[in-house]
């Protein structure tokens, strides 16, 4: 596919501001039953930066420059600890066990019934307390791709209605061509699901910048799942054709947002990126902010990305008092199918013992000309 931009980065504008590549540790506070929680901030030679929470793995931070190489935290979020674990729609943070939707909260493995926590009907995002809840232990370490912090967390059998215990390892590294990385890894001891993925709300103008309707999307997508009214996947995989849902050519977000339909009205939709099991990680989307230059690539190697345009922001205070409003982000969470486990003709999320749960997905920034 042709897409829209020369991705040809003005690195030299970085340069000029060259350090040497750093992990800074700093404790982030307690969670309110006393769990003291760290942050890992890691910093490229291009002194582009991540601030990474143990506290639901949450990337509390992003540094990125611009075509001048001014740079602005791309990322909503919150000053401190308190601002996360008083609630908040998944701020940058690792979702699962089971990431988006599960119908009514329930699903059947090898023949017995499960029901998962915080059904609302539908399950999201691993239950009531899903991963982006949990303390991981954090281990850091400066690699030959760059630094990086390592994430582990097992998560109990019987943890949010789920089976297994499951082993889980989330590794951040922030490579030199200002990419976040995330591998994800999990085993388990029984057969489970597991579908995991990163939360991140980005506004590539700054967090504190407004909307992100000017910004122009390019998706490699050309087919979606569509849902019913309380957003559930139908089971059918359609064209995207002719519809407000085609960005198969890049799109300002706000073009035709408002026939999106949905309640509130944005996109909140599962795209199919044609990547079978075990492909290699490939490009599926673009997003490119014309004012500031900034340029953000998702690369992956999972079968969908579930584009979000913060319909329901409006009510959260952010970092540095920024009061967040709708439309203020986007998400593109690159996972499996919403509702797969309930979905026969949807790729499969189930893990087996003996088997190993792997996805990689990789964050890029660059400045467009
Ligand atoms: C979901 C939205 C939800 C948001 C924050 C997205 O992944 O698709 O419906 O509001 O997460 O919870």
């Amino acid at each position: 596919m042709r897409w829209f931009l020369s991705l040809t980065a003005c690195f030299s504008a970085f340069s000029a501001f060259a350090v040497e590549p750093s992990i800074a540790e700093a404790p982030f506070g307690k969670t309110p039953a006393g769990e003291a929680v760290t942050a890992y901030t890691l910093t490229n030679a291009a002194g582009t930066k991540v601030k990474i929470l143990t506290y639901g793995g949450i990337v509390a931070e992003f540094h990125a420059a611009d075509r001048n190489g001014k740079f602005a935290d791309i990322v909503l979020g919150f000053d401190d600890l308190a601002g996360y674990t008083a609630g908040h729609p998944y701020f940058g943070c690792i979702t699962g066990r089971v990431a988006n939707r599960i119908g009514n909260a329930k699903f059947k493995l090898e023949g017995k019934e499960y029901t998962v926590t915080g059904g609302n009907p539908h399950a999201l995002h691993g239950g009531k307390e899903g991963f982006d809840k949990k303390v991981w232990k954090g281990e850091s370490s400066m690699t030959a791709a760059g630094p990086s912090v390592k994430l582990t967390y097992t998560s109990k059998d019987g943890e949010e209605g789920f089976p297994g215990a499951l082993a889980t390892t989330v590794v951040y590294t922030l490579g030199k061509d200002n990419d976040l990385k995330i591998g994800y890894m999990a085993t388990t001891d029984k057969t489970t699901i597991v579908n995991l993925t990163n939360h991140a709300y980005f506004n590539l103008g700054g967090h504190d910048s407004g909307d992100i309707l000017g910004h122009m999307l390019q998706l490699s997508a050309d087919k979606y799942t569509p849902g019913d009214k309380s957003m559930l996947p139908t089971g059918k995989i359609q064209p995207v054709k002719g519809t407000p849902f085609d960005f198969t050519t890049a799109t300002p977000i706000g073009a035709r947002i408002k026939d999106t339909g949905g309640d509130p009205v944005g996109y909140d939709l599962n795209y199919v990126n044609g990547t079978k099991q075990h492909d290699a990680a490939k490009l599926v989307a673009i997003v490119a902010d014309p004012k500031s230059g900034r340029t953000l690539e998702v690369i992956t190697d999972q079968p969908g990305i579930q584009f979000y345009t913060g319909n329901f922001l409006g009510k959260e205070i952010g970092k540095g008092k920024a009061a967040y409003q709708q439309y203020q982000a986007f998400c593109l969470e690159a996972q499996f199918f919403p509702d797969s486990p309930n979905q026969p003709t949807f790729p499969s999320i189930v893990l087996k013992p003996g088997e190993t749960y792997r996805q990689t997905t990789t964050y890029r920034m660059s400045v467009a000309k």
